[in-house]
């Protein structure tokens, strides 16, 4: 060997992991459930407890997974990008959450609520996802200036979506990846 040539790597006894196909999840392979959770359940995490009570971040985590597992077995074929369809399950049952009695902080419930808030979770998910006309993104943004219950919620998202693409993921303990792992496995459709 040359000098300065770098020493080969020792072939590493690790099994690589199984790639995450959409007949492994609809399957519900178990190496391919563990593979999906140990590669996005951190980051799916750190956006729950962004948008979720903390004692309900783990909970709605869960759904994302099941969501994302339940789509697979409707026919949705994930394989082309299942990075992007995690972070629209994601977002879709963030909405749900939020639609519940969700108040972030301690602002006040705007005397009347109007059907703009109602709306205001999937309004904001739909946005995100690039799935909202652009006259309806302006209303959005008109909306929280008056609202600070739809502009508390828009915060909060946005801190989600930024912990989610930029933070570092949440380390999951082996209790927390069995059970995100447990709830796809379980998941079935009605
Ligand atoms: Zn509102």
């Amino acid at each position: 060997m040359p000098p300065g040539s770098p020493t080969p790597r020792a072939s590493s006894p690790r099994v690589s992991p199984p790639p995450v196909t959409s007949d492994g999840l609809r399957d519900g392979d178990p190496f391919v459930l563990a593979t999906l959770v140990a590669a996005h359940g951190g980051d799916v995490l750190v956006y729950a407890r962004e948008v979720a009570p903390p004692d309900e971040a783990l909970r709605m985590a869960a759904a994302v997974f099941v969501d994302l597992r339940l789509a697979v077995l409707s026919g949705d074929d994930l394989a082309e990008d299942v990075d992007a369809a995690l972070l629209s399950a994601t977002r879709r049952v963030a909405a749900r959450q939020a639609e519940n009695p969700f108040r972030p902080g301690e602002h006040r419930r705007p005397t009347t609520r109007t059907t703009v808030c109602d709306r205001f979770p999937r309004l904001l998910t739909a946005w995100a996802d690039h799935r909202l006309p652009r006259a309806d993104a302006v209303r959005l943004r008109e909306h929280v200036v008056d609202c600070p219950d739809c502009d508390a919620l828009n915060v909060a998202f946005d801190r989600a979506e930024t912990a989610y693409r930029d933070g570092p993921p949440a380390e999951l303990a082996p209790e927390e990846t069995g059970a995100l792992v447990a709830a796809m496995a379980l998941a079935s459709p009605g």
